[in-house]
């Protein structure tokens, strides 16, 4: 998986205290808007840098930022003159700010900014504008000509002309990835990676013609370039320094220069001198010999991604959206997981799982956790919360990726969600919920750890056995295996011996949400008289439903289901008990995965894990829709202020994070407005 995203906002709605948040008084809250809601995140222990780390993030921050337009124009041909009109009115607005046209004007420009362009940043759907077209047709006429976005040579109602549909006709540039198969993908997409009139068949006509037959190590074809119709012929246009999006990626090179002259190690220098060279000429080959360079560099504490890597905004997956996350490793949290896959081994050993089942030698999947210090062009304002790149898989098999989770954030969200209301509406008691605020988070990051970094790695397949004989399935099963290693060591004293963690009960917050996740809260995605599908969530009610079953019934019952003031709550009694249970699937499951048992597998699935009960269900969604929980959320960006001395050398970096959602958007259109 490239990219593990925090889709929802349903996922981190649980409460902490423990954390190594620096201001106990930080503010999460920014902005809320349609179904956004925008966060800061803060950005801890980076006063202990030296001052060449912290100058080579600022450095590095302003090359992120510097490709800001890039990202804009990628999404849509329109956006970046759409985006100049929108704040044009925006900043010499004179009217009533209390109108419904202007409330509902301002509602669409904080959408826009959000999508980096006129569709929604997840469904890619195009905004619907709740203003009437008059509206803005009066603010023009406020202004004066010259300070619209004309092309050369227009007037003011040609622009209007060509403008105006693509903001009010839900009709056109609909949606920006169209990915329905029946219908020409490429041609019904409204984003700008590919020219006007290009067709599907021909961009896939043109890719078999360039493509080099039996290439083990291909160039990612595609990538940086827009492929366009000349005279009838298709030609790439590249994303470099004297190419398209020229301007933005000359400031790019500069500030990419300016860290490399304070970069940590000498590996660290050469992969910034190889991306350099590559948005200097485009060369896709370099472009590779930078991602083995970068994926190989492990000393440094600062890192970053620069360029164009997700191609989830191409229908075709073939050119990468502008994005960047600078950031810098969080040292105590790294230690964590290298001290889990460092006892990689004995975690195989005293697994509750058949001897013949385990692996003899099991090495841990080593992940790095790192603290964002900068998120921009696709990455902002909705971001990810891990990244595992590069994305080329033959680089990937012969030189690794780098696996990261960013810490910072994923507390930011946490943080955010304290007090929504979740936990008072469906938390048991009083002493649950503080436990939860107490635990959850850690053992939520140590869950995540034992899962990617043991839980995965450990057991093996009899000899003869198919990998695929679970067919569908085979990744419910897997992830489920995850989590049961994860969660049977979560309770064991093991951890507290390793020191990473400081009481034994810590992990009953994990197993009191796992199970009311898997039995409750997460069928709010699911809408009413579906089937659950995806394998994630299968895994869960798995697990919590088998539990369950299994838990026993009255007074000696581990688990409950239990009725308060007609409505269910989930009850555990007896913890250690539960702990057992986990343990005892774990050992099912892997046996079931090693023998390559497809019958029993199935069975558990079907009993377990795609039904739901109707009545539940229906309780849990009318539960929800009480709360007021935003589906989306992201991020404002800290602002990076370089310290003098009297001889105006530079003495200091330091952070503000006063800054205000529109504050910063219309700052970047200030600053980081390179492209027409
Ligand atoms: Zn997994």
């Amino acid at each position: 998986m490239k990219k593990i995203l925090l889709a929802m906002a349903l996922l981190p709605a649980f409460t902490v205290a423990t954390r190594a948040a620096e201001d106990k008084n930080f503010d999460y809250h920014v902005d809320r808007f349609a179904d956004i809601e925008v966060l800061r995140y803060e950005v801890p222990e980076f006063n202990d840098l030296s001052l060449n780390q912290k100058l080579m993030l600022y450095y590095l921050s302003e090359a992120a930022q510097s490709g800001r337009d890039i990202t804009w124009d990628q999404n849509g041909r329109y956006n970046l003159r759409i985006r100049k009109l929108l704040e044009n009115v925006y900043r010499n607005y004179t009217g009533s700010k209390e109108t419904a046209d202007y409330k509902a004007f301002e509602k669409y420009l904080k959408q826009v900014w959000f999508g980096n362009g006129i569709h929604h940043h997840y469904s890619t759907d195009k905004f619907t504008p709740e203003f009437p077209q008059a509206f803005l047709e009066e603010q023009i006429a406020l202004l004066p000509a010259g300070s619209l976005p004309l092309t050369q040579g227009q007037t003011v109602e040609e622009f209007k002309a060509e403008i105006f549909p693509v903001i009010f006709d839900p009709a056109v540039m609909a949606k920006r990835v169209f990915q329905d198969g029946s219908q020409d993908v490429i041609v019904n997409s409204a984003s700008n990676l590919y020219g006007e009139g290009v067709t599907q068949a021909e961009v896939e006509a043109y890719f078999d013609s360039v493509k080099v037959p039996n290439d083990t190590t291909p160039i990612s074809y595609g990538l940086n370039t827009r492929l366009v119709k000349k005279d009838g012929r298709l030609v790439e246009e590249p994303y470099h320094l004297n190419g398209l999006y020229g301007p933005a990626i000359a400031k790019i090179i500069y500030w990419l220069d300016k860290a490399k002259g304070v970069a940590e190690n000498d590996a660290q220098k050469e992969y910034i001198t190889k991306l350099i060279d590559y948005y200097i000429t485009g060369d896709l080959k370099l472009f590779d010999e930078y991602s083995i360079l970068w994926v190989e560099e492990t000393d440094g504490t600062v890192d970053f991604v620069n360029g164009f890597i997700e191609s989830y905004g191409d229908p075709l997956g073939m050119t990468g959206t502008y994005e960047s996350y600078v950031n810098f490793k969080n040292k105590k949290a790294s230690a964590r997981t290298e001290t889990i896959s460092g006892n990689a081994q004995w975690f195989e050993d005293n697994s509750p799982v058949d001897p013949r089942f385990k692996k003899d030698e099991v090495k841990g999947v080593s992940a790095k956790v790192i603290t964002a210090a900068m998120l921009a062009g696709d990455a902002f304002p909705s971001t990810a919360i891990g990244i595992n790149l590069p994305n080329a898989n033959w680089i990937r098999a012969a030189h690794g990726s780098k696996s990261v989770t960013l810490e910072n954030i994923t507390e930011a969200y946490d943080m955010a969600s304290h007090g929504n209301g979740f936990n008072e509406e469906f938390v048991i008691d009083q002493p649950t919920i503080k436990l939860l605020e107490d635990y959850l988070y850690i053992t939520d990051m140590l869950h995540t750890d034992l899962h990617e970094c043991l839980g995965h790695a450990s057991g093996q397949l009899l000899p003869g056995v198919d990998p695929d004989a679970l067919k569908e399935n085979g990744s419910a099963l897997e992830e489920a295996r995850a989590d049961l290693f994860a969660l049977y060591y979560l309770a064991d004293p093991k951890l507290l011996e390793l020191g990473i963690i400081d009481n034994p009960d810590a992990y009953k917050a994990e197993y009191y949400k796992y199970m009311l996740n898997g039995l409750m809260t997460q069928l709010n995605r699911i809408e009413p008289g579906k089937d659950i599908e995806e394998a994630h969530m299968r895994n869960r009610q798995l697990i919590a439903k088998w539990v369950l079953d299994h838990a026993g019934k009255g007074k000696n019952a581990a688990v409950e289901l239990v009725k308060k003031n007609g409505k269910t709550y989930v009850q555990i009694n007896d913890y250690a008990k539960m702990r057992g249970l986990i343990g005892q699937l774990l050992a099912e499951i892997q046996r079931i995965k090693s023998e390559g048992d497809y019958k029993a597998g199935n069975d558990l699935i079907q009993k377990y894990a795609v039904k739901v009960d109707p009545k539940l269900h229906k309780e849990v969604l009318e539960r929800y829709s009480t709360l007021d929980i935003p589906p989306y959320r992201g991020f404002v960006n800290p602002v990076y202020h370089l310290v003098y001395d009297d001889n105006g050398n530079v003495i200091d970096v330091t952070l503000d994070y006063t800054e205000g959602y529109a504050d910063q958007m219309l700052r970047l259109s200030d600053n980081y407005g390179f492209l027409e």
